[in-house]
């Protein structure tokens, strides 16, 4: 099995979860019926290449979320958190360097875009998210979402912003590398991407 984010095959299979597992947890512990979703079996691969560890099922597969089991996570008042320790590195790097006039932001896995109010005030933010209840939150609050995945909006919005950042998103995502790359095509030259998650 090869690698979703360096594409090595120097993988190694540390353990098979069955979906059954999986689908009873998700209900017991968030009353959320994932069966749609997990279909099949997960393995619990490690690159020895790259360092990852990721999930991927017997169909070579890699299961994510869609609206909907987003929405009903967004139930939970814990999910979205108002707060990432990793905020304020970001806003620490846009303000600390004087290149950034009106700094044009992206984030992608925005939740409910608590991250556009720790920025300054002469930045412009844009957040995709596919939560369509995060989106109306957001917008209640007057900050720009877009529920669009970063593949497609990597599409139309080539070399446009100065920053692209995502919070604990990469560890949710089918295809990191071709999320990653979305991310640096929507760059403008020279520009940055970065961002913090539990796996990575
Ligand atoms: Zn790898």
């Amino acid at each position: 099995m090869k690698c979703i984010l360096c594409h090595s095959a120097n993988t190694h299979l540390l353990e098979t979860i069955p979906k059954e597992n999986l689908n009873h947890l998700y209900h017991k512990s968030l009353r959320i019926n994932t069966s749609s979703l997990i279909k099949n079996d997960l393995r619990y691969l490690h690159c020895k290449d790259c360092d990852l560890r990721f999930f991927i099922d017997t169909q070579d597969k890699v299961p994510t979320g869609d609206g909907a089991f987003y929405n009903s996570l967004n139930q939970l008042q814990w999910y979205y958190f108002s707060y990432k320790h990793e905020y304020d590195y970001v806003r620490d790097f846009i303000t600390q360097d004087s290149s950034f006039q009106n700094p044009r932001i992206l984030e992608v896995g925005c939740g409910k875009a608590a991250f556009a109010k720790y920025l300054p005030e002469n930045a412009q933010y844009v957040g995709l998210e596919l939560s369509t209840q995060a989106k109306q939150m957001a917008q209640s609050q007057g900050i720009h979402i877009e529920n669009i995945t970063i593949e497609e909006f990597a599409k139309t919005h080539q070399d446009e912003f100065d920053i692209s950042c995502s919070f604990q998103v990469l560890e949710h995502v089918s295809n990191p590398y071709e999320f990653l790359r979305a991310q640096i095509a929507c760059l403008k030259s020279d520009k940055t991407i970065g961002g913090g998650g539990k796996s990575y």
